[in-house]
């Protein structure tokens, strides 16, 4: 890259997002879902990014993406200016298949890099209501027709193993709405995430709500759950109250109390939680749920707030490179002192890390992680 430091453009890609004019088909962009969403793939050197293409706030990003005609490689400018060469992710093999009953098994899950990800079940009982997350979007792609309600575990079983044969994929990251008030979909993730490991062994994060009852977490570690995400997003009380309120109305006491039994039966650094920059809070507070989760084992996954379209947050602003920069750089020594690194996830989020750039911060205090399968150098301006 020409004279831009890798932490300097991997903070301001996903805080500011890219241009682009992307003519590939639809389904290679990520948009609406449960949490941050609406994000096209790119390898920087050897390092993975899901950058933000849709929303308001791209179209005033500084950062344009020019499409090789080969769809492989992009040239990247900054403010009209020559930055170099990205790769683009390749398109999955699995889009092309369908069931045998028609559906295709990109609506049933997405490849996110070597990651299968999928929304399980499209129904959240706080959407729609007043205890709908503010940063999310989970009830725009169902109604879009880019996925279907409810996935089944024979299906997503079927989209793993083709996932994991044709396009190498390594893990299996499920997440939900919360479809009821009491299991909050324990039950159901645990039998998709059971026929998955049957089908594939391929090793899956589940991401929920915390149950009512926490004895779902060794159930679900029997059925082959190697590593849970429990997002409680924002630290910040009043901050989680208004923008989070169903979470809120939980509790924060509940969720550290969850994320206590869920180390001691995954293990340190398998439990995750987003926290997301931009919906009000401050720094210190951002910094005080981080070292609150990582003293009890449970990796803190930072990213930007991405403003996606059907969110209610879909005209806010991101936080500024600035800011965002300032929280990865306090964070990542205390991941480090803590031995959390996220090249030790064995599934999910913080195994991808292409929403975060914390890891190309946890890369100063030896994180050698880089699960790209091709490495391509990236010198300068490349040939058309
Ligand atoms: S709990 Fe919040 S983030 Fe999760 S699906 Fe429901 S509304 Fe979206």
């Amino acid at each position: 890259m020409n004279q831009v430091d890798l932490k300097t453009l991997a903070v301001e890609l996903q805080s500011l997002g890219v241009r682009t004019v992307d003519e590939r088909p639809r389904e290679e962009v990520r948009s609406g879902g449960a949490g941050p969403s609406d994000a096209g793939f790119l390898w920087i050197d050897d390092t993975p990014l899901t950058v933000p293409v849709n929303g308001d706030y791209v179209g005033r990003s500084p950062y344009e993406l020019v499409m090789h005609s080969s769809g492989r490689f992009g040239e990247l400018t900054r403010n009209g200016e020559e930055v170099g060469r990205v790769r683009i992710h390749p398109r999955p093999k699995i889009y092309d298949l369908e069931t045998e009953d028609g559906v295709p098994y990109w609506k049933i899950g997405l490849m996110h890099l070597d990651s299968l990800a999928s929304t399980v079940m499209q129904h959240c009982v706080y959407w729609g209501t007043h205890e709908q997350c503010h940063f999310c979007a989970i009830g725009t792609t169902l109604l879009n027709g880019r996925t279907i309600a409810v996935k089944t575990p024979e299906r997503l079983a079927e989209v793993a193993a083709a996932a994991k044969r044709l396009d190498g994929a390594k893990d299996v990251t499920l997440t939900t709405g919360s479809p009821n008030r009491v299991d909050r979909g324990a039950d159901y993730m645990t039998r998709v995430a059971a026929a998955i490991r049957e089908a594939a062994d391929l090793p899956v994060q589940v991401q929920i709500e915390p149950p009512d009852d926490l004895g779902w977490f060794g159930r679900m570690k029997d059925a082959g759950v190697e590593a849970l995400g429990l997002h409680l997003e924002v630290w910040d009380e009043e901050v989680l109250a208004r923008v989070a309120p169903g979470k809120h109305a939980q509790g924060r006491d509940y969720y550290l109390t969850a994320w206590e039994r869920a180390v001691d039966v995954f293990g340190p650094g398998q439990v995750s939680t987003y926290f997301i920059l931009g919906l009000g809070e401050d720094k210190q507070s951002v910094l005080d749920g981080c070292r609150a989760a990582i003293d009890r084992g449970v990796y803190p996954f930072v990213v930007p707030l991405r403003p996606a379209p059907g969110a209610i947050t879909q005209t806010a602003t991101p936080p500024s490179v600035e800011y965002v920069r300032e929280v990865y750089e306090a964070v990542a020594p205390l991941l480090a002192d803590a031995k959390l690194m996220s090249q030790n996830a064995r599934a999910g989020c913080v195994r991808c890390q292409a929403c975060s750039a914390l890891s190309t911060f946890e890369q100063a205090f030896g994180n050698e992680r880089n699960n790209d399968p091709e490495p391509t150098p990236l010198v300068g301006p490349a040939a058309a």
